[in-house]
């Protein structure tokens, strides 16, 4: 499958080289430094080998041609592996739909390298993965540069456990295992990461949680307040609705009492100006009262003045009765009949005249006989003429008087009479005004009934004008805590039969719903957002790291696998190994026998061996020897030659098992006698049954073997050339 190895600019190899595999085995010859290693360095360096000491170089700059005295150095180095991929039997050698895979690797002067398949740019981990599943490894065991033959001996037990795994093509399984491994530490920290990020997010939507909950109790209580506010709202429309009916049926009845009562006294004041009759008959009475009085008074005047005039007239009637006293008098006839007439009329009173008119008339009597004395029996001559005079003035004043008094007792009588009259009249006048006034009081109290319960049904009025207004207050008040809903209502027809005080606690009931609600908040909708957004990420979080972890489980599941597998194969591989490797042991030695052996990791010695083992978990190979007719166990006991064969015997052993496509062996039997570089030769040929084989060779046995042969020579100018030579040229070639 080997094709082609083009080189150029790398190493000695200045001009572009092609190197034809179209034989199982080529034989590179060449005298010392013309540049042969530097081939199977090529290949080291096309596949991939980042080691640069094993391309005998310090920095990548080393294998790029350096110039010569005659020749301008490279700035770039670069080898190219062409394999046929055609398929082999049902399968491709490499994992590629190609015929022909190109694997190239180039580096420039900077340091930078460059890999390329069949043309395109890839990474070296694509070179590597596509050369594992084709069981060419990077451990390089395949390819046993010069000297390097014992390199497997001289390895640490891990290092040969690698090697061994490499060579039984479980490289394939490790870099899987990898890769399991790789995406497993990927998927555990993104499932970290979730985690992380879902206790970052906890608390705020625990947070949106407790708000939501408190929106949702919100949002209980709107809806009790809802269910309250329609309740309350209907009923107290209906309560407001009737009473106003009620109160407005009652106040029109009461105006029209009131309007009927007024005009029910205003008729009676009409008869009020026959209550100006009632007074006329009372100030009648007034005036027969007053006029009484007046007589009363003027008789009583007239009686002082009487009584004084009289007083007067006696004392003049003794002072002349003392200056004489006659025995008879003389008495004109006319005189006594006047007196008796005059005391007849007197003493002719009615039958019940009061006393006071009886008083009046006897003074009116005796005043009237005392002046007849006066003046007919008390008389004297001697003041006969003064006091005559003075005694007819006074009697005659007395007369005037007494004639006054008389006619006053008349007046009296008269007006007693008035008053009695009057006071009748008042009497008979009083007892029709009692009804009317009854009458009038009863009007009047009607109308202020009337009045009052008017005032009292337009204060219900106002009273509920201001309930309504409340009303109406608790709808907008509801209607911007809870919503249109709230505030809405379907009229009730009539008002249920209840006490007030029913709807008094309705109307405490909805208070309360009103400041709980208004305490509770809005409703939230921006918080019911961000709460169903922050869940919906929780949510995809959780199912993100269900599926992380998922997905980790699978992965270890699928390293655990890799890892039975591979011990599996590792098992199997390694004893198919120690069977080759102990027979060709026995070819190359004539006898003995040698064998790989898993490393007792318990029983090591060796401090840094025994971290190692701890490190790796995997116990590594140990070689033991048993050379024929020698009690050599010890591989450091071992001759160089001893050494060369059985490392020979073992590289033979695992190339023999898990055929490799090619094997480089670069000098390999450089150490050999004669009798062993046959025996070498003879195992050449049958490795190249499986596997292709490029030797570097100064051994004539090992060229016979080869179908082609390259020289290899360098001239003065320091690079290296090719040509291609016959077995009888080669030889000379060689040296
Ligand atoms: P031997 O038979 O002694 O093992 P050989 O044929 O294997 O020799 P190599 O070791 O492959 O020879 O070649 C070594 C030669 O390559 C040296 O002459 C060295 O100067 C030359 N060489 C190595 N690196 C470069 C480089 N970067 N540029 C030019 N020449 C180089």
């Amino acid at each position: 499958m080997l094709k082609r190895l083009e080189i150029a600019g790398f190493k000695s190899f200045a001009k572009k080289t092609i190197l034809d595999f179209s034989s199982s085995v080529t034989a590179i010859v060449g005298p010392n430094g013309s540049g042969k290693s530097n081939v199977a360095e090529a290949f080291r360096f096309a596949l991939g080998e980042q080691s640069m000491k094993s391309m005998r170089g310090k920095r990548s700059e080393d294998l790029i041609f350096s110039g010569s005295l005659s020749s301008p150095r490279a700035n770039r180095a670069a080898v190219a592996i062409v394999f046929d991929n055609r398929p082999q039997g049902k399968t491709r050698p490499f994992k590629l739909e190609f015929d022909e895979v190109i694997i190239e690797r180039s580096v420039f002067r900077d340091g930078s390298s460059e890999y390329a398949l069949n043309g395109s740019k890839v990474r070296l981990r694509d070179v590597q993965e596509l050369l594992a599943g084709a069981n060419i490894g990077e451990t390089g065991h395949h390819i046993i540069s010069q000297g390097e033959a014992d390199r497997v001996l001289l390895a640490s037990p891990k290092e040969r456990r690698e090697l061994l795994e490499d060579a039984l093509g479980l490289k394939v399984f490790e870099f899987k295992k990898q890769e399991a491994e790789r995406k497993l530490t990927r998927t555990e920290e993104n499932a970290k990461e979730v985690e992380a990020l879902r206790r970052e997010i906890a608390p705020h939507l625990r947070f949106l949680a407790k708000q939501v909950e408190k929106l949702d109790r919100a949002e209980e209580l709107r809806q009790e307040l809802i269910g309250a506010a329609k309740t309350y709202c209907a009923i107290e429309d209906v309560y407001l609705r009737t009473e106003r009916a009620d109160a407005t049926k009652k106040l029109q009845a009461a105006t029209h009492r009131a309007e009927s009562a007024n005009t029910n006294l205003a008729s009676y004041d009409e008869q009020g100006e026959a209550d100006t009759e009632s007074a006329k008959r009372l100030s009648a009475v007034r005036e027969a009262e007053r006029t009484l009085d007046r007589v009363l008074r003027e008789r009583g005047e007239l009686a002082r003045e009487f009584g004084r005039v009289e007083g007067a007239l006696e004392a003049a009637i003794q002072r002349a009765k003392e200056a004489t006293e006659e025995e008879f008098v003389r008495v004109p006839r006319k005189e006594l009949s006047v007196l008796a007439h005059e005391a007849k009329m007197q003493a002719e009173l009615p039958e019940h005249t009061p006393a006071p008119a009886l008083h009046a008339a006897l003074v009116s009597l005796r005043n009237m006989f005392s002046t007849f004395f006066n003046r007919y029996v008390v008389s004297s001559d001697a003041y006969l003429q003064t006091d005559e005079r003075e005694q007819l003035a006074l009697t005659e004043k007395r007369d005037m008087l007494s004639a006054k008094v008389t006619a006053l007792g008349a007046e009296e009588e008269r007006a007693r009479h008035e008053l009695v009259k009057a006071r009748e009249a008042v009497a008979v006048e009083n007892e029709t005004g009692r009804e009317v006034k009854h009458k009038i009081l009863e009007l009047a109290g009607e109308k202020a009934q009337a009045e009052s319960d008017v005032a009292r049904q337009e204060g219900r009025l106002n009273e509920l004008a201001l309930l309504e207004e409340e009303l109406r207050r608790d709808q907008s008040e509801v209607l911007a805590l809870a919503g249109a809903e709230a505030a809405s209502f379907s009229p009730l027809e009539t008002l249920p039969v209840e006490d007030r005080r029913v709807q008094e606690d309705r109307k405490r009931n909805l208070e309360r719903l009103k400041i709980r609600l208004e305490e509770a908040g809005g409703t939230g909708e921006e918080v019911r957002r961000e709460h169903t957004e922050a869940t919906e990420r929780e949510a995809f979080l959780a199912r993100e790291l269900e599926d992380l972890t998922k997905s980790a489980a699978s992965l270890r599941d699928l390293i655990a696998e890799l890892d039975t597998e591979l011990s599996k194969q590792f098992v199997e591989g390694l004893a198919k190994v120690n069977t080759s490797f102990g027979e060709f042991f026995a070819i190359l030695f004539g006898g003995g026998g040698a064998r790989l052996s898993l490393e007792e990791l318990s029983a090591s010695s060796e401090e840094d061996e025994e971290q190692e083992s701890v490190v790796v978990g995997k116990p590594g190979i140990e070689v033991t020897v048993n050379l024929p007719k020698k009690r050599v166990q010890s591989l450091v006991q071992l001759s160089g030659g001893e050494r060369a064969l059985t490392s020979i015997a073992l590289i033979f052993a695992m190339s023999q098992v898990n055929p490799p496509p090619f094997l480089i062996l670069d000098e390999t039997d450089a150490a050999l006698d004669e009798a062993n570089s046959r025996r070498y030769a003879d195992m050449i040929e049958a490795l190249a049954k499986k596997s292709q084989l490029v030797v570097v060779t100064h051994n004539r046995e090992t060229m016979s073997r080869a179908g082609i042969l390259y020289g290899v020579t360098m001239g003065s100018d320091g690079i290296s050339k090719l040509l291609s030579v016959k077995f009888e040229d080669a030889v000379a070639v060689a040296k």
